[in-house]
């Protein structure tokens, strides 16, 4: 595995490599971030993966100077899930004194998390713009637990033409059901024992929604459960699944996207509603 720091060696050794299957990451990697190299491997390409924890998507009051790091336990699991190439850059490279562009991204970036977090889609095109431009894959992956952000990247290399794949990967979640996070580790015990009540009433809603129940009541009784369970809930809503926007009924394709807080940690959730029980995951 070749580990690069500069700009002249992440090019060389790309060049060398050739076309790239890439898995941008914050680090403090976890099995979520493994399935998505396991996806990026499928492909047949080299693999390339990149640990950047970006301060331009955080805003002032949130975690940056706490997000985990981890940079040797990261690079021992990247080695063991056969990536062929890391790119560790620093602040500076990303964003080196002088720099005067950035991404401002609109339609699916303006929503949910967009609105609950202001600048952070900026931030996050920006970086992922930058980050395209220096390891220039053939094809990125990114998580679905995120899945805002796979629209918006979607969003954004259709609007600037940029020449590479986008892949969503499935999300990867612990037995109970809770999305895999870098940030779970921040979760009490008591709190953890709690946090799979997200997607439990996801899963939930979607069933009331996809056997033909009203939406609204299915979201309202959603937000009773999680809010019963300890959570503060930010939204829970379904959306279109590519536009963001909310549904009355279900639309086809549909998405449930949930934010709450638990203790000091944000979870996110999503899950696919179609008009079967098909799509529902087999959930206690
Ligand atoms: P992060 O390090 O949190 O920026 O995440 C890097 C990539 O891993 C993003 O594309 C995330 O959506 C993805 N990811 C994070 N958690 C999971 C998960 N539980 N399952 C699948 N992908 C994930």
């Amino acid at each position: 595995m070749i580990i690069t720091r500069t700009l002249p060696e992440l090019r060389a050794a790309a060049r060398h490599l050739g076309g790239l299957s890439f898995v941008p990451t914050m680090g403090a990697l976890h099995s979520g971030h493994v399935s998505l190299l396991a996806a990026a491997r499928a492909s047949g390409r080299p693999v390339a993966a990149s640990i950047f924890v970006n301060p331009t998507q955080f805003g002032p009051a949130e975690d940056f100077n706490h997000y985990p790091r981890d940079e040797a336990g990261d690079l021992a699991q990247l080695e063991a899930a056969g990536c062929d190439l890391v790119w560790l850059p620093d602040v500076t490279t990303m964003y080196p004194p002088g720099s005067a562009t950035s991404v401002n991204p609109a339609g699916p970036a303006l929503l949910w998390e967009g609105a609950a977090r202001r600048g952070h889609f900026a931030g996050v095109t920006t970086v992922v713009t930058k980050l395209f431009g220096q390891v220039q894959p053939e094809a990125a992956y990114f998580g679905e637990k995120d899945w805002q952000q796979v629209q918006v990247v979607r969003q954004l290399a259709a609007d600037l033409h940029l020449p590479v794949e986008i892949i969503p990967v499935a999300t990867a979640r612990a037995r109970d059901g809770l999305a895999l996070s870098s940030r779970n580790r921040f979760l009490q015990p008591a709190e953890r024992a709690r946090a799979p009540a997200l997607f439990a009433a996801l899963c939930e809603a979607a069933r009331r929604i996809s056997s033909g129940g009203a939406v609204a009541p299915a979201l309202a009784a959603a937000c009773a459960t999680v809010t019963q369970s300890g959570m503060a809930v930010q939204y829970i809503a379904l959306v279109h699944a590519h536009t963001l926007v909310p549904c009355d009924t279900l639309a086809h394709p549909a998405r449930l996207l949930a934010a709450a807080r638990l203790g000091t940690v944000r979870l996110l959730d999503n899950l696919p509603v179609t008009q079967s029980d098909a799509s529902v995951p087999d959930y206690p």
